[in-house]
């Protein structure tokens, strides 16, 4: 199992949302803690950060490239929301992606966060990828019971709730 893992934005002017929370900081947090349990878990994991990118556009592509370059079996993209709503959701497009959305979901909501179900989008990284693909928003930055729920439960457990979700529908 190859997984591709794409900690979203961190890669100037593709810079993430900010409200009492910032988007760059809880991608990276949760994402490194994901990318660390993989890896002790005998997982492959590639990172698809973009290390630099002139522009939001070739930041996403970089992404999908590796992903593609690296033959990945399937590719996670974190995020986390704004625009005033709460909770969680996780958007795929193909069924393969959708049945490991559902798990995903299923173990961020056990969390406390409020189900607002898997969603279809055709985000950039979703449809670019030649591998099936998520894109998770774990919370909304601009919600502060979000965000309190997300300090008070911590980076860790929230990567191992995406962690438990994708050994339980990858079977790694
Ligand atoms: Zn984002």
């Amino acid at each position: 199992m190859r997984l591709g893992i794409d900690i979203g934005h961190n890669c100037p002017p593709d810079t993430g949302a900010s409200g009492f929370g910032n988007e760059d900081k809880m991608n990276k947090a949760v994402g490194e803690h994901l990318i660390a349990m993989l890896i002790k878990a005998g997982v492959d994991v590639v990172d698809c950060r973009s290390p630099n990118a002139d522009s939001v556009d070739f930041s996403l592509w970089k992404r999908t490239a590796i992903a593609n370059t690296n033959g990945c079996d399937f590719y996670v993209s974190i995020h986390h929301n704004a625009g005033g709503g709460a909770g969680s959701e996780v958007f795929a497009v193909s069924d393969a992606g959708r049945v490991v959305a559902k798990a995903v979901l299923n173990k961020l909501c056990g969390l406390g966060f409020k189900n607002r179900g898997v969603k279809f989008r055709k985000f950039f990284v979703l449809m670019r990828t030649l591998m099936p693909a998520i894109l998770i928003e774990c919370c909304f930055v601009d919600r502060q019971s979000d965000v309190d729920l997300w300090n008070q439960i911590g980076a860790e457990a929230i990567a191992k709730a995406i962690f438990d979700g994708l050994r339980e529908s990858l079977k790694f």
